[in-house]
C-alpha cells in the first residue's frame, strides 16, 4: 500500500505504464486489473480514500514491498478518470 501524493512520486512508474501500455479493466471502481499485454502478467490494483488520503496497492512483487509500480500509475490514471466522470455525472 503506497500513498498517493504527488504526481513526482509516481513519475518514473508513469514513464514506464507510458512504455509498456498495460491493458487497464474496471473491476468495479477503484478495482481494477492491469494486464502487461507482452507477458500476459496480470494484476490487481486497488485505489482507496480514507481519511482524505489516496493511497494505492498493487498485487505485484513491487506492490507488495511498497513500491509505486507502472500497475499502480496505469491504474491510477484510469481511476482518476472514471471519478472525473462519476463528478460529472453525478447530479
Ligand atoms: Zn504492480
Amino acid at each position: 500500500m503506497i500513498q498517493l501524493t504527488t504526481a513526482a512520486k509516481l513519475e518514473n512508474a508513469i514513464t514506464k505504464a507510458r512504455t509498456v501500455k498495460p491493458l487497464v479493466r474496471v473491476a468495479r471502481f477503484g478495482s481494477y486489473t492491469v494486464t502487461n499485454k507482452a507477458t500476459g502478467a496480470t494484476y490487481t490494483v486497488e485505489c482507496v480514500k480514507r481519511d482524505g488520503k489516496r493511497f494505492a496497492s498493487c498485487s505485484c512483487k513491487a506492490g507488495e514491498r511498497g513500491q509505486a509500480c507502472y500497475h499502480i500509475a496505469a491504474a491510477v490514471s484510469a481511476h482518476i478518470q472514471l471519478a472525473t466522470e462519476r463528478a460529472t455525472l453525478d447530479f
